[in-house]
């Protein structure tokens, strides 16, 4: 019995027989227990009416009265004195009548057999079609003792009545029957329908059909499997590419490293050109360990398992220090810096909220041309900090502006393949600030450059 469907069907039909069985022996316990004696006196009451009728009309056809009587519904049987027995009626189904009862009615004693049946569990006394099982007086008829036993004749007792309620018990039975099968396939259908959807999915094909359109519980958790899948496709789709955009990234400096390694071994290079290669050689290791870096830590926050290491630290001077350490860039490109910074305390990880302003100041030194403008502010607000880096350099065009914090995603390759960068470092910035329930905005500036705007609660929940 593996499928749900055969459970049910089983479990169904199994009530239906265990109901039925338990009020067969519930009724036949009644019967035992209340009915038996009733139907005893109530036949006693008629044997014996029949015995007085006989004893008191000396001429009467003691034959043709019992046949009549017998044609009413009963079953008769008289014994007489040389226990010559005649049954009028139907014979009864066992002639199980003991000598004992025979003998003891003859001696002008009664017989309640019906009284006495023995209780049997599955036996119903009421429809026992035994001599047993029935009520024994005795009378006297022309000089000579008898004794009759009597009992109805069960045939008489259904009527037609009984045969038209056993016709609709019997219809009802098969209709339900019936119906319990359409309905069980109905509901079962969908869980199957699910489970082949779920199969799929395991085979990593994240688009099947699921045709179930109902508004019940199975309907919203088809919808919710709908839902699921659409993520797990996403999500496949974000790792199939992650994987091809780790893998060119790590390609081509590798590929130039190889390249100018092999120009390098050539011995009558001049000395300027050789010192030309070896610093392309510095500067794609540098890419390469940076990426490796950034990955790392992008790793890290993906599969952040331990909550972050939160703890008070004041924010001004984190970001104090971050640009401290590069000033000597500023004073390179001649750039000019503003900073102003409120004093403010902020519950986070010092560790990752670093990362943040590392990575947005960079941006603005390397996507700012020599002699532009950056100003750095904090301002402490009711509900948490907002900070803002500006800068007066090359910007952004809108276009690519919803896609900056995607992973690998460098705006206009063109303009800024120029500028050493993986594309990793604002998905950074936006991992970790989403992490400390903040939000970070991003708006080009109206004459040049851009503003990034970074808002942190102060307090977060979490
Ligand atoms: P990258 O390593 O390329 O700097 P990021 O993730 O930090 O990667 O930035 C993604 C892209 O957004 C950059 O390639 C650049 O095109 C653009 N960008 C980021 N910050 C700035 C900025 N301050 N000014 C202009 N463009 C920026």
């Amino acid at each position: 019995m593996k499928s749900l469907y055969s459970k049910f069907v089983v479990f169904t039909l199994g009530t239906m027989i265990m109901s039925a069985l338990i009020a067969f022996l519930a009724v036949n316990t009644f019967y035992h227990q209340v009915l038996k004696d009733k139907n005893d006196e109530k036949n006693m009451e008629i044997a014996l009416s029949l015995a007085s009728f006989i004893e008191s009309e000396k001429k009467l056809d003691l034959e043709g009265f019992l046949q009549t009587q017998a044609a009413t519904g009963y079953k008769i049987y008289v014994v007489n004195e040389k226990h010559k027995t005649i049954q009028y009626g139907a014979p009864f189904r066992v002639n199980n009548l003991s000598e004992d009862a025979v003998s003891k009615v003859l001696n002008r004693k009664i017989y309640h057999g019906m009284r006495d049946f023995p209780t049997e569990t599955f036996v119903t006394g009421f429809f026992s079609d035994e001599l047993a099982n029935t009520v024994g007086v005795p009378f006297r008829h022309n000089e000579a003792d008898y004794a009759l036993f009597l009992r109805p004749d069960i045939k008489f007792l259904f009527t037609e009545v009984h045969y038209l309620l056993g016709g609709m018990i019997i219809i009802m039975a098969i209709i339900s029957v019936l119906v319990m099968l359409i309905v069980a396939k109905k509901l079962i259908d969908p869980i199957t329908k699910l489970t082949m959807a779920s199969k799929e999915v395991g085979k990593e094909q994240f688009s099947p059909e699921l045709d179930i359109n109902q508004r019940d519980e199975i309907g919203q958790l088809a919808q919710s499997f709908r839902n699921m899948t659409e993520r797990l496709n996403e999500n496949d789709k974000i790792r199939k590419n992650f994987i091809s955009d780790v893998s060119h990234d790590f390609q081509s400096p590798l590929l130039n490293i190889k390249g100018y390694a092999e120009l390098l071994m050539d011995s009558g290079l001049p000395e300027t050109e050789r010192k030309n290669f070896a610093k392309v050689i510095q500067s794609e290791t540098e890419r390469l360990s940076s990426l490796t870096n950034q990955l790392m830590l992008l790793t890290s926050l993906d599969q952040l398992v331990s909550p972050l290491r939160k703890r008070r630290f004041k924010l001004n001077e984190q970001m104090m220090e971050v640009t401290r350490r590069y000033r000597w860039l500023l004073e390179e490109k001649d750039m000019s810096l503003s900073i102003d910074l409120d004093e403010t305390e902020i519950f986070g990880d010092p560790a990752f909220l670093e990362k943040v302003w590392e990575n947005l100041l960079s941006n603005a030194l390397k996507y700012t041309e020599a002699g532009g403008s950056i100003d750095i502010t904090l301002n402490k607000k009711e509900d948490g900090v907002v900070v803002s880096y500006c800068d007066s350099g090359i910007g952004i065009e809108e276009k690519h502006l919803e896609r900056i914090f995607d992973r690998f995603y460098r705006a206009d390759e063109s303009r800024t393949k120029q500028i050493p960068g993986t594309g990793l470092g604002l998905s950074i910035v936006h991992q970790v600030v989403k992490l400390h329930g903040g939000s970070i905005d991003v708006r080009r500036n109206t004459d040049r450059g851009m503003k990034f705007i970074v808002k942190l609660p102060s307090y977060p929940d979490n």
